[in-house]
């Protein structure tokens, strides 16, 4: 069997999912929201399904969702695209991350990876022959500065691959530290295969800055998107491609052979989705931030250090101060002893880990924060 697959755990979200389900936890573990998602969307993946073309769709992806993808950011992030050679549909983020580091890598090329990072990117660089360069991120801000990208970078570096808005630290990064990624993009002749899928998930009067709009950076961004984390739909599994027409036709191709394509149902409702009005986006925001708040502020009643956090539905609590040290020990008795289900931080690098950090899904609604913050001011006591 591949090395890359047989020798590594299943991944930690599905873990702690699994360990929820049996000990009967609330689970803020894995990142899903209890919103059942905008109702009108759901209602139009219905109707496309019962009324509408259920046979293959175009593999680059239906062009009414296409045209809106492009509309979309055009209008959200000033961004111009032509939807029939910079723009595909692929079967959620997961898929478009895989297709292009597929794409991308030639076995031996040096690939940037920011620590905490997402658990499908290393194995993914590591299957298509990549060789990852890290650089690691700290709490409590997770910035980056050009001496820690100068020993990242070298002749050798293809991709450098970036989550942003930062899962799980929830780090924004605006325009100052996209620059400066940039440079050495620029400077290295790479890549940016750019993970935006918190994209709309950004609080405190914060806009999301897609490195597609860094100046230089036109030509060597890769975007992603998943139409799962804007509309709080996360089982759809619908992404969103962009890209400069010489580096698309690479990663169609590579899509080709993955999924080829993606249910045309969810396609019709990602399209009209993408076309509502700016109230149900800023409205999601909205709630989504009043719900980071309300966690925030029980666990700080409660005696835990809430780290700062703009975006995404995760908020990150450093267990240094509690006397702890060990991630992994305090989200297992977390969910054995006290009933929440939560993620060790440390899941996310693959080498000299943070281990004093433990992220916590606040997407959910009041009622089950408040039940959760019952059973952790037992567990802090
Ligand atoms: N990238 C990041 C950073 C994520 O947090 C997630 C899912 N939470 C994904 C990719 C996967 O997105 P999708 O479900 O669209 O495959
Ligand atoms: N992205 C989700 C999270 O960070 C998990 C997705 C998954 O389970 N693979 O919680």
């Amino acid at each position: 069997m591949n090395p890359v697959f047989a020798d590594i755990p299943t991944s930690v979200f599905e873990v702690m999912s699994i360990l929820a389900r049996e000990t009967g936890a609330i689970n803020l573990g894995q990142g899903f929201p209890d919103d059942p998602g905008p109702e009108d969307v759901r209602r139009k993946a219905a109707e496309a399904v019962i009324e509408g073309w259920n046979q293959y769709p175009p593999m680059m992806g239906i062009p009414e969702l296409r045209q809106a993808i492009a509309a979309h950011y055009r209008h959200w992030q000033g961004i111009e695209l032509d939807w029939q050679s910079e723009v595909m549909v692929t079967s959620g983020a997961t898929e478009a991350l895989a297709g292009a580091l597929m794409a991308l890598i030639r076995p031996g090329d040096e690939v940037v990876l920011f620590q905490p990072m997402y658990d499908a990117y290393l194995p993914l660089v590591l299957r298509a022959g990549g060789v990852p360069k890290f650089v690691k991120l700290s709490p409590p801000h997770w910035t980056f500065t050009a001496e820690m990208l100068a020993e990242a970078f070298s002749p050798k570096t293809r991709v450098v691959l970036l989550n942003n808005p930062l899962n799980p630290a929830a780090a924004v990064y605006g325009p100052d530290q996209l620059g400066l990624l940039a440079e050495f993009c620029i400077a290295h002749d790479a890549i940016a295969l750019c993970d935006e899928v918190w994209e709309h998930v950004v609080f405190d009067g914060l806009r999301h800055v897609s490195m597609l709009s860094i100046r230089g950076m036109r030509e060597r961004t890769v975007k992603i998107g998943s139409a799962g984390k804007i509309f709080s739909l996360t089982g759809w599994k619908v992404g969103l491609v962009c890209a400069a027409p010489a580096l698309m036709r690479v990663l169609a191709k590579a899509h080709q052979f993955i999924t080829f394509t993606t249910p045309p149902n969810l396609q019709a409702a990602v399209a009209y989705g993408l076309g509502k009005d700016d109230s149900y986006f800023e409205g999601m925001r909205a709630g989504m931030a009043r719900s980071r708040d309300r966690f925030a502020k029980g666990l700080v009643e409660r005696g835990f250090s809430v780290l700062p956090g703009h975006g995404t539905y995760f908020l990150t609590v450093d267990i240094a101060p509690l006397g702890l040290d060990d991630d992994v020990a305090f989200c297992k008795r977390l969910v054995n002893e006290f009933g929440v289900a939560a993620i060790p931080v440390s899941a996310f690098y693959a080498e000299d880990p943070v281990t004093t950090t433990v992220r916590f899904c606040f997407a959910k609604r009041d009622e089950v924060l408040d039940g959760a913050l019952e059973r952790l001011e037992k567990a802090a006591r």
